[in-house]
């Protein structure tokens, strides 16, 4: 029996809003450990946490996209009727 080694190299897409990494479609066919396959169809959205912005990272100045802080809601603004 003559044994070989074969290393594959799978290119995976990752969240940065979830973390969850998937391999897209056509990406499994795509071995060339150099360089990052280009996909006809581009993934739109993460199949996990459904973001369109799975490819973008979290930004503290883009609040409607990140995640926000716990504790602050600057959504809207403060009204003086607390009681
Ligand atoms: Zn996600």
């Amino acid at each position: 029996m003559k044994w070989v080694k074969q290393v594959v190299t799978i290119w995976k897409v990752r969240c940065l809003r979830c973390g969850h990494e998937w391999v897209p479609r056509g990406a499994d066919e795509h071995t060339d450990s150099r360089a990052p396959p280009e996909l006809e169809s581009p993934p739109r959205i993460c199949p996990k946490c459904k973001s369109a912005y799975f490819d973008v990272p979290p930004k503290s100045d883009n609040p409607d996209e990140a995640p926000a802080p716990a504790g602050k809601k600057p959504r809207r603004a403060q009204k003086g009727r607390s009681s």
